[in-house]
């Protein structure tokens, strides 16, 4: 008797750009191709749905060594860093062609656009070096979905009839913008987004009933224009210009999800103080670590909004490389 091999959990494989566009100063767009994305288990509803991309030092190094197998990513921290490379987290900004040729969309940040004077963060990372200088023939590894296997990696999980708030920064962008394409017309609420430049600003598709409100940074604390446009849309006055949060308090892989709490926070539900108005709101926020953590101190804290209605990401944080 012959026994089929194994079916891996996850999709891991060398992916090659085949289109890079920068879509503005602060974005540049890739397709990755591979022949093993024909397996690639990323529904028409994708959200919010993340994955792994795995770079090498350079974007002409040697491509990144990503173990399969159930114990893959110990096995993968286990090597050497010059042979692993550097994975970060990326959102699937969108899925295009089928089977050998399905082409995976993302839209990666390229940090440090707008300078030390307009709020840049020190050196750029290895996801955005390579953003910057990714063009067709590039490679990186994806960790991704497999077809028919468990994964998960979606978070935007609204109630039915839910008055939406999406709120985020740059790097939230390719989540919002695939989101809002992707709710029912009948959707409602609203999605603000801050960017470093008004030059960033993209053509969005969305249902009628969703407000889509783009806030330029040009050179003001990150996070200050989001914070004061969210406080304002919610109705809870003047806001503070830059987050209060204190570096101490800052968690750096903040996650408050319905399900989730990296705090260990109970998941009790409380009680409203700002009237029924905010009874409805459905909240997904995301972006850097302080700016989310004073934005869910403002609406869970301050205003009463229910913990099991929010979906609260710490992106990327101010001065710490992110992941491995
Ligand atoms: C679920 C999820 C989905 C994400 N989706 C996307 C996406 O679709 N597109 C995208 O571009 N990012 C996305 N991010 C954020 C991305 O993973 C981080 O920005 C990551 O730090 C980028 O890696 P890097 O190698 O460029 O920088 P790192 O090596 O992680 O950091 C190096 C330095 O750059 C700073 N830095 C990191 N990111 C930024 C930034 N955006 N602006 C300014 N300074 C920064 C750090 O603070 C640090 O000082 C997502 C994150 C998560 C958790």
């Amino acid at each position: 008797m012959t026994l089929a091999p194994a079916v891996r959990p996850l999709l891991i494989c060398a992916t090659e750009v085949v289109h890079a566009e920068r879509l503005s100063p602060s974005f540049v767009r890739v397709h990755l191709a591979a022949p093993e994305l024909a397996d690639l288990g990323v529904g028409p509803r994708s959200f919010d749905q993340r994955v792994k991309l795995v770079f090498p030092d350079h974007v002409d190094g040697p491509l990144p060594v990503v173990p399969d197998g159930e114990d893959w990513y110990a096995a993968w921290l286990a090597l050497p860093q010059p042979e692993r490379g550097h994975m970060r987290t990326y959102t699937v900004r969108d899925v295009v062609g089928s089977g050998a040729d399905t082409r995976l969309v993302v839209d990666l940040v390229v940090h440090g656009v707008e300078g030390p004077a307009g709020g840049g963060h020190g050196e750029a990372g290895p996801g955005s070096r390579w953003a910057a200088a990714a063009r067709p023939g590039s490679r990186v590894v994806l960790v991704g979905p497999r077809r028919g296997m468990p994964y998960g990696g979606i978070e935007f999980d609204p109630p039915a009839g839910a008055e939406l708030l999406l709120a985020g920064d740059e790097t939230a962008v390719p989540a919002v913008l695939a989101t809002l394409a992707q709710l029912e017309p009948t959707a409602r609420g609203a999605a603000f987004l801050e960017v470093p430049l008004a030059g960033d600003v993209p053509s969005a598709v969305h249902p009628e009933g969703v407000r889509v409100t783009w806030l330029p940074r040009e050179g003001a604390a990150h996070g200050a224009p989001l914070h004061a446009a969210v406080l304002e849309h919610l109705g809870a006055g003047s806001a503070p210009v830059v987050p209060d949060v204190p570096e101490g308090e800052v968690d750096p892989e903040l996650w408050e999800t319905p399900t989730h709490s990296s705090s260990g926070e109970e998941l009790e539900p409380v009680v409203h103080t700002v009237g029924d108005d905010l009874a409805d709101v459905y909240a997904w926020i995301a972006g850097e670590s302080r700016l989310v953590t004073g934005l869910r101190r403002a609406l869970v804290r301050d205003l009463g909004l229910d913990r099991r209605r929010v979906a609260f990401m710490g992106y990327w944080r101010e001065g710490r490389p992110m992941g491995a």
